[in-house]
């Protein structure tokens, strides 16, 4: 079970962001005016921002075509005329003894270094480095502590699953690093995108097995459905429509499935290592408390998505923790069954 809950908060933050859309910080016709004017002259009062002069010669290629780094330069532009209009709105907001209210679905936050969440920067890299973990453990476990199939293979028949869905949940941490450090188009759609991977690819692994399926022709009749489903959310969302709502629902839709297949699997299994699993679930409320009391960050750094993030780092742990168990379960049942 411990993916699909593990996934379940994963969908949360990704997409929870997407049903607050509108945000009453972004909706405020002085903020709104304060991004409007600092994108057309690239100032606010004294400050002004390099990435918003399009101006310059220099910037137009030979055929007169803009070169793409300049879509760069307009996401980064907009990202830094969004975060000071809303620092100098915030201040002006605090002054007459207002609450903070969030903008573009996020709370207000310092910055770093240009970095715009650096406790949820940080929190996410160590997730991933929680995962690249779990995987190498996992990879010494099976390759060096347990015995070998007489044709050099692994008796554990999920090994090959998990390498690749380590390369999933290390990718989409990567970009949820990338997002909050900087949130512009491109890093919001990759940190989505690899969201919607990731979940897809548990989904299945999740079948493969709960189900015990372990012939390649169940394998594909499994993986053909999700895979053809998630790839075609993915190009919808990014060359379609970036549509957070339905983001929001087609990624519930996923976890709500997978975290039912493991809810029922740990209780009805009489697996060795499935309180690590219901630990893993019991682990998730807490998340599942922060999205629901959501609250602004304390000291300009640590709120609720941060903290949710925090969370993250035992519940990864026990998830491979689990993997490295289930891997010595069946190794030892396939060992035995052989003698
Ligand atoms: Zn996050």
């Amino acid at each position: 079970m411990g993916r699909s809950c593990f996934v379940l908060y994963l969908t949360a933050f990704c997409c929870l962001f997407g049903l607050l859309r509108g945000s009453p910080g972004d909706a405020d016709p002085i903020y709104q005016g304060c991004v409007l004017q600092c994108e057309e002259t690239g100032c606010i009062g004294d400050k002004c921002f390099r990435n918003c002069n399009f101006s310059d010669p220099k910037n137009v290629s030979w055929y007169g075509q803009e070169p793409h780094y300049l879509e760069w330069k307009k996401w980064v532009c907009q990202s830094d005329c969004r975060y000071y209009c809303m620092i100098a709105r915030e201040d002006e907001r605090q002054r007459l003894g207002y609450k903070p209210h969030k903008y573009h679905r996020k709370w207000p936050s310092k910055h770093v270094h240009g970095i715009q969440e650096p406790a949820a920067v940080l929190l996410s890299l160590l997730t991933l480095a929680m995962h690249f973990h779990g995987w190498i453990s996992f990879l010494i476990h099976v390759n060096y502590n347990l015995p070998f199939r007489p044709n050099k293979k692994p008796y554990y028949e999920y090994t090959g699953l998990w390498h690749v869905y380590a390369f999933f949940a290390m990718n989409s941490w990567l970009w949820s690093g990338a997002f909050h450090s900087r949130d512009i188009e491109f890093t919001e759609k990759l940190d989505c995108s690899s969201a919607v991977a990731l979940m897809g690819y548990a989904l299945f692994l999740a079948i493969i097995r709960v189900f015990s399926l372990r012939t390649e022709a169940a394998r594909v009749i499994v993986a053909a459905p999700i895979f053809a489903f998630a790839i075609t959310h993915i190009l919808y969302l990014n060359f379609y429509e970036f549509d957070h709502r339905w983001n929001t629902i087609v990624s519930m839709l996923i976890d709500v499935t997978q975290a039912t297949l493991w809810c029922v699997w740990v209780g009805v299994s009489r697996h060795p290592s499935r309180w690590t699993l219901w630990a893993v679930i019991l682990g998730g409320v807490p998340a599942t408390i922060l999205m629901i009391y959501d609250f602004p960050p304390y000291w300009g750094f640590v709120d609720a998505h941060a903290i949710w993030h925090a969370t993250m780092l035992p519940l990864t742990y026990l998830w491979w923790s689990f993997v490295r168990d289930d891997c010595e379960f069946r190794t030892s049942v396939l060992v035995n069954k052989e003698k």
